[in-house]
């Protein structure tokens, strides 16, 4: 029988793709997103769009219990809904900043929660969750994003241990530069937060550095790749890391010290 798959964000970007490829891949796809006309096309591949805001309790519920309902259970869930807000940190009002947090963090704890009691009756299921590079490095602007990310990947640590012995994996995978939504959003924000305040010029260098990595982008393709290998995998590694410049990127981070490192990011600012 199929496996049945919840991915969020799947109206754009990397969970549009996954939502794709894992259905052409023989899954039964379930793409969850506010925006539901922007998974219209999605039915085309047989995938069914949910409508899910991951900030409302009341609409991780439904949805969860509508999947549930349909296909019996949810064996798979890709964590993927995510946003991607920078801003000095002096600036960034603390409601945006806990937005950033239900977002990318709250939001995928819930689901893992909601999920969990169904897996562990089957005694299968797998979680994927979408941190980043920037989960593992910073750039200046970043740390609330940052913040959400390093939050994932301990989460993600810490939740392995607790549900191995119930047949559930839990892998992270950290994308570099991909082609989405994200960074054009982020950006703009990143505008309007800081662009004239006394950290104006450092949001310029950040802009910047980002419309280089947006040059170099993967297709998201190449994450819904890596969620795949991820899920099908036997012995599934902790993390999988792809895209432009990920790997790279992490083997600098490893051997640079923290002031190596910093260094040469501020150089890429300029
Ligand atoms: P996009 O902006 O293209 O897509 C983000 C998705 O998240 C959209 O489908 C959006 O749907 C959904 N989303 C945002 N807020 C909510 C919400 N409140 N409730 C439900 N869904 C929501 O970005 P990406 O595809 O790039 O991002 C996907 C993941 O990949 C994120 O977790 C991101 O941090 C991570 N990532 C991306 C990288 C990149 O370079 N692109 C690099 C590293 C990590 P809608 O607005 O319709 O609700």
């Amino acid at each position: 029988m199929k496996k049945t798959v919840l991915i969020t964000g799947a109206s754009a970007g990397i969970g549009k793709a996954t939502a794709i490829y894992l259905a052409q891949s023989g899954y039964n796809v379930y793409g969850a997103a506010r925006r539901i006309e922007k998974m219209e096309d999605l039915k085309g591949y047989g995938i069914k769009p949910v409508s899910l805001d991951v900030t409302i309790e009341e609409s991780l519920v439904a949805c969860v219990d509508q999947i549930s309902k349909e296909a019996g259970s949810i064996d798979i869930l890709v964590n993927n809904a995510g946003s991607g807000y920078y801003g000095a940190l002096e600036d960034m009002p603390i409601a945006d900043a806990k937005y950033q947090m239900e977002v990318n963090v709250f939001g995928a704890v819930r689901l893992i929660q909601l999920v969990l009691p169904v897996m562990r009756k089957n005694n299968f299921g797998k979680i994927v969750n979408i941190s980043s590079v920037g989960g593992k490095v910073t750039l200046p602007m970043g740390g609330w994003y940052h913040a959400s990310k390093f939050a994932i990947e301990g989460l993600s640590d810490a939740l392995r241990k607790e549900v191995k012995s119930f047949g559930i994996d839990v892998m992270v995978v950290e994308p570099g530069g991909t082609k989405s939504e994200m960074v054009g959003l982020g950006t703009e924000y990143l505008k309007r937060v800081s662009g004239s305040t006394p950290y104006s010029s450092l949001a310029k260098g950040v802009k910047k550095m980002y419309a280089n990595i947006e040059k170099d982008a993967a297709e998201p393709v190449v994450i819904a790749r890596l969620i795949k290998e991820a899920i099908e995998a036997k012995n599934p590694k902790t993390r999988y890391v792809g895209a432009s410049g990920a790997k790279l990127m992490l083997f600098i981070r490893k051997i640079l010290s923290d002031k190596q490192f910093d260094k040469l990011v501020m150089s890429q600012m300029k």
